[in-house]
């Protein structure tokens, strides 16, 4: 990371197209590297966390309110997890699961 961030960055320019971007792989590198970087000795280091989702090692940073969110995204991750968690929560209680009155249904 400290041998790319001072490298050059992608330069960006204007075109009748609009934004064009050319990099070189190096030039890429820089980039993540300086926003690494900024955001690893920023004021966002206490909000990065690393998503719920045992499959997945995206790292994101937690602006939510609270800071009780716990996946890199909804889709596909939460949805996910949620998915898995009623599943269970089905499994458990089983077809013939107990009903208000505690006894199970016939
Ligand atoms: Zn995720």
């Amino acid at each position: 990371m400290n041998e790319y961030a001072p490298k050059p960055t992608p330069v960006p320019r204007l075109t009748p197209a609009g934004l064009q971007v050319d990099a070189t792989v190096e030039q890429g590198l820089a980039h993540v590297a300086r926003d690494a970087v900024l955001t690893l000795s920023g004021p966002d280091l206490p909000l990065l966390k690393e998503c719920g989702n045992p499959e997945c090692s995206q790292v994101f940073v937690d602006r939510s309110r609270g800071a009780r969110r716990e996946w890199c995204a909804m889709d596909p991750c939460g949805n996910k997890i949620k998915a898995a968690a009623y599943r269970a929560r089905k499994r458990a209680n089983g077809p013939l699961a107990a009903g208000r009155s505690g006894r199970p249904f016939a």
